[in-house]
């Protein structure tokens, strides 16, 4: 993704809400190239985001996820804070806002 003068650049994340995924794991059947299932069959997503040719399958995972658990987000490129930094949300990287 080329940065546009003036603006940040943006990868896009998919997110997991831990809370309200109930680990049925079928995130994982469509999308297995960025998410395999831990040994309770909660989703684990890769690092380092979305490539764009993942992205509609991204984007069909997330439709299907029964319990909404699961979202597309733009996050700042770049590493992701440190936990205990500013920044640092825990479960997931922080949305941006458009
Ligand atoms: S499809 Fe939804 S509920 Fe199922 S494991 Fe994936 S995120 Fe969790």
């Amino acid at each position: 993704m080329a940065a546009i003068a003036g603006r940040a650049t943006t990868r896009t994340e998919l997110v997991v809400d831990r809370i309200a995924c109930d680990g049925f794991g079928m995130c994982a059947e469509l999308l297995p190239e960025l998410i395999e299932l831990d040994d309770w069959g909660y989703p684990i997503v890769a690092a380092g985001g979305v490539p764009d040719d993942l992205l509609d399958h991204a984007r069909r995972a997330v439709k299907v996820c029964p319990v909404l658990a699961l979202r597309l987000a733009h996050v700042p490129a770049g590493p992701p804070p440190e936990r205990g930094v500013a920044g640092w949300h825990g479960n997931g990287p922080p949305a941006v806002r458009r």
